[in-house]
């Protein structure tokens, strides 16, 4: 990893984020004229490029019939969501604030399947008369909780069971790992077919599909067709015993290329799944998240000081893990480059650590980076940060969460304003004191 940056990879930092003149763009705006209008820290996103994987998703699905259920953990954004909607796309929502957020962006709800291991009464309510298009039922007491609400709404509950394959996924850390058999999510087989038998005879439940999501990050395909295999045999089973399934989801995880080089082949992955499922008669449900958004965003952060500390070069930025946690929570490797002048010209490429205002050790955005020197003030692009970005910023030490820009047709909309000190402290209360 790290040669893009030295290099100065004429393509920019991301598909959609070319380098122009020496300048990095997104399309063909430059990111300096955002960073001046609307401040740093800072992220952007190339709508077309978002819209354009969602389609690409679709063609390359399009021998089954295919609903994309992009993962709204991901990035969240009211305007994002609602522009992969507008593509086609449903949701792959996680809690009820994720039902709420897909809802306001305009995605209907039977293109909505509800996943997570600890789904409440008050979220399954909320999902059932959004009339999603599933619930993605993780354990029994799930199952009967489900039951006992959709009974006492007089809605019958579309249900799928999350299986847990029990396949290797080697993603790059452990934490992105879901798959295996001793991680929280999924029902373990052995047990799936006992849900599907309860499931079925159950009143108010109906039986629509099968799922399992194995992790994040993957490249390789062959997690994907294990699991597959795993989950074909369950159905083949219970269409052996009547239960005949509707769709078969074989979650997200597919990886990108952080440094340019390629993510998991789509069209592999379609090769080995497209024939399984038409021949079966299952209509085929993919919940991606990063592979959507992730090469769709930057986040853009200016370089406050250049301190030298202990033998190492520290590049004191705007942002750090407040705003994009990937590095200090999982390892996660972005590129990083100055946004003005082709990267290195006629500087000194030393190794740095890109470091954020925060007061942990770990609020770093990336360390021992080979990097032409930054000077103070100068605007640095943090590449491939539309997926887990801005989803994952805090408060913490008290900072104002960034805005976000969606650029579209040649314009820059701001769809989400940075937040205020009174958002700051919004809803907290000094009680009266008692003496
Ligand atoms: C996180 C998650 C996804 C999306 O993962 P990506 O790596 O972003 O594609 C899909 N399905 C479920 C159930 C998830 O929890």
């Amino acid at each position: 990893m790290g040669e893009g940056i030295l290099t100065g990879d004429p393509a920019g930092i991301a598909p959609g984020f070319p380098r122009v003149e020496g300048a990095l763009h997104c399309r063909t705006l430059a990111l300096e004229g955002l960073a001046e209008r609307f401040g740093t820290p800072l992220y952007v996103y190339d709508a077309q490029g978002i819209e354009a994987r969602v389609r690409h998703f679709r063609e390359t699905f399009s021998g089954v019939e295919f609903l994309l259920a992009y993962s709204v953990k991901a990035n969240g954004n009211l305007a994002v969501l609602n522009r992969i909607g507008a593509a086609g796309a449903g949701a792959d929502i996680v809690s009820g604030g994720e039902l709420h957020r897909a809802l306001a962006a305009g995605i209907p709800g039977d293109r909505i399947v509800f996943a997570g291991v600890g789904k409440t009464e008050f979220e399954m309510e909320a999902a059932l008369r959004a009339g999603v298009h599933a619930f993605h039922v993780e354990s029994d007491g799930e199952l009967a909780r489900l039951e006992a609400v959709a009974t006492r709404l007089g809605t019958p509950a579309p249900v799928a069971i999350r299986v847990n394959p029990d396949v290797e996924s080697p993603t790059p850390h452990e934490y992105t790992r879901t798959g295996h058999a001793a991680s929280k999510f999924g029902v373990p087989v052995s047990e799936a077919k006992e849900l599907y038998r309860q499931a079925d005879a159950a009143s108010h439940l109906r039986v629509r599909g099968i799922g399992a999501h194995i992790g994040s990050q993957i490249v390789d395909v062959d997690p994907y067709t294990d699991a597959l295999a795993v989950l074909l045999a369950m159905a083949d089973e219970l269409a052996a015993d009547g239960v005949e399934l509707e769709y078969l989801d074989l979650g997200g995880g597919f990886g990108v290329g952080y440094d340019g080089e390629p993510g998991l082949p789509l069209e592999e992955l379609a090769a080995a799944v497209v024939p399984e499922l038409s021949r079966r008669d299952l209509r085929l449900v993919l919940e991606p998240g990063r592979s959507v958004v992730g090469h769709a965003g930057v986040l853009l952060t200016r370089v406050h000081y250049v301190k030298r500390s202990g033998g190492k070069t520290f590049v004191i930025t705007d942002g750090g893990m407040t705003e994009l946690l990937r590095p200090s929570h999982y390892g996660g490797w972005h590129r990083i480059e100055p946004v003005q002048s082709p990267p290195g010209e006629g500087r000194e490429v030393v190794p740095v650590d890109v470091v954020g205002p925060v007061c942990e050790t770990g609020d770093f955005l990336a360390r021992g980076r080979p990097l032409p020197l930054p000077r103070p003030g100068e605007l640095l692009a943090v590449g491939t940060a539309g997926a887990y970005g801005f989803a994952m910023a805090s408060n913490y030490n008290s900072r104002l969460r960034p805005a976000e820009v969606l650029v579209e047709d040649g314009r820059a909309l701001l769809v989400r304003r940075r937040e205020t000190l009174d958002e700051l402290v919004r809803g907290e209360e000094i009680p009266p004191r008692t003496d």
